[in-house]
């Protein structure tokens, strides 16, 4: 049986914090679906089609990753697609917090469903898509938060 794993964001834009995590978790599972969230509530800098090339280019060698859009619960999404296994990074004790208080309601939607969390590597644990989008607004060095495919014209 595949070991599949959904890693769900917003990746608005993703940064190199994100792409460690994902590149840590790949010997882990057979396949992790990217999961890119649309959520008509929310208002996102890049639209869903840039925010999902920029990470497919990413990982373009990386047979093993798949970049899918998904609206909806996310429980639900992972039974569409089969993934056992929900990734999630820790960065900090607030993301702790919050992610403790999802995925325990994840895990009363779905009880067949795990939730994985892999620490942020040290001096990345800093670097959130809200810092880039904000040096990107005021014209600063992005370049050093994000994978080489995101680049702004
Ligand atoms: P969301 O809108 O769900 O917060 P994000 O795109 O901001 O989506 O984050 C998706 C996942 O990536 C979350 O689990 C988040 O904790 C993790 N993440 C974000 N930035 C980093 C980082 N710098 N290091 C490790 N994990 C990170």
């Amino acid at each position: 049986m595949s070991r599949i794993a959904l890693f769900p964001g917003s990746f608005d834009p993703i940064t190199i914090g994100h792409y460690d995590v994902i590149t840590r978790a790949l010997p882990l599972f057979d396949k992790i679906v990217i999961g890119v969230g649309q959520n008509a509530l929310k208002q996102y800098m890049f639209p869903l089609e840039q925010r999902m090339q920029w990470i497919q280019q990413a990982f373009a060698r990386e047979s093993k990753i798949e970049v899918a859009a998904y609206e909806g619960l996310t429980v639900n999404y992972c039974k569409a697609i089969g993934a056992k296994f929900m990734l999630r990074g820790l960065r900090n004790p607030a993301d702790f917090e919050f992610e403790k208080g999802v995925a325990q309601a994840n895990k009363r939607m779905a009880p067949e469903l795990e939730s994985v969390f892999l620490l942020t590597s040290a001096g990345y644990s800093s670097i959130s898509s809200s810092i880039v989008r904000d040096i990107m607004r005021n014209q600063g060095d992005y370049t050093l938060f994000v994978p080489e495919s995101v680049r702004v014209k």
